[in-house]
């Protein structure tokens, strides 16, 4: 098995949507300029996701030390951010889509800080309570797997793992299983309990005007469901990687135009321009690379 499979929810997002896309970003080593270049490609409106992220994180860590934020020092925070991010991409922004954007992103900043959990840290009602990085990765046997929550806080006997999403989707069947992710890293994360009965799940997530909440109760047996599940999609990627070894061409398209009209890679792939001829064409190209190795 490759010991550098890694998962993530954004990585499996990516993979669902487009295997080809999933490759080019996570499926192999990318060079230093690839990765900037595809740092600098994202779109303003990803950007502005991005500061709200960051200054959510600054903002509770200063909160965790008893510092409180005005509403000035939030918007100067989160234009400074939004500036630097900007400035970091090929993207030339006018003044007033910024300004909107920045409306945008303290908006939702101020319904976020309504949230219970949040006005109950802010009122200091429960003394135990972290921040977390989610850059930090577990090893799980052979997989390397990103899942940590943004906030783990101990209420009464059990751990409230708390995640946030800039932008979220509509509810899915999988969000429990998604959440359950946050239980395996933890277990493997060292200093929090083993068993499922000692958490509660969290997932805060910003969708069509509202922060919506979803609360799940762990157990031994959808922990392990999970763990199956990410096994499932560590495989998916890899056979993936295999595929792209034999001929990158025919790795699968994109399931939907709109992946691709976001997407950093379509200056380079024939579904960016026409994704449905993109998929004509592949499909031909597979049948001839099917019938030759057949001969040999
Ligand atoms: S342009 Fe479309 S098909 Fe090509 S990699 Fe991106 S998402 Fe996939």
């Amino acid at each position: 098995m490759n010991p550098k499979t890694e998962w993530s929810r954004t990585r499996r997002d990516l993979f669902l949507k487009c295997p080809r896309a999933w490759y080019l970003r996570y499926g192999h080593s990318m060079s230093s300029s690839d990765v900037n270049e595809f740092q600098s490609s994202r779109r303003p409106w990803d950007l502005m996701l991005r500061s709200m992220k960051e200054i959510l994180i600054e903002r509770l860590e200063d909160l965790r030390e008893g510092k409180q934020w005005s509403p000035l020092l939030l918007k100067h925070q989160l234009k400074y951010s939004l500036q630097k991010q900007i400035k970091q991409s090929t993207h030339c922004v006018k003044k007033r889509y910024f300004e909107a954007l920045l409306r945008y992103a303290n908006q939702r900043f101020e319904l976020l800080w309504r949230c219970r959990i949040i006005r109950q840290l802010e009122q200091r009602k429960y003394p135990c309570w972290y921040v977390l990085d989610r850059t930090e990765s577990v090893p799980i046997g052979t997989r390397r797997i990103y899942a940590s929550p943004d906030l783990a806080v101990l209420i009464q006997n059990r751990w409230h793992l708390v995640r946030f999403d800039m932008q979220s989707s509509p509810r899915r069947t999988t969000d429990e299983f998604e959440a359950n992710a946050m239980v395996l890293w933890a277990k493997h994360h060292g200093g929090f309990p083993q068993r499922a009965y000692y958490y509660r799940l969290h997932t805060i997530g910003w969708w069509r005007g509202f922060w919506n909440i979803e609360t799940f109760q762990p157990n031994e047996h959808s922990v392990k469901q999970c763990h199956k599940l990410l096994e499932y999609d560590c495989e998916a990627m890899l056979e993936i990687q295999r595929y792209a070894n034999l001929n990158l061409a025919l790795l699968p398209l994109a399931k939907s135009k709109n992946t691709c009209r976001s997407c950093s890679f379509r200056e380079r792939c024939p579904g960016g321009e026409d994704l449905v001829t993109a998929r004509q064409e592949q499909t031909l190209l597979e049948l001839g690379y099917k019938s030759a190795s057949s001969k040999t």
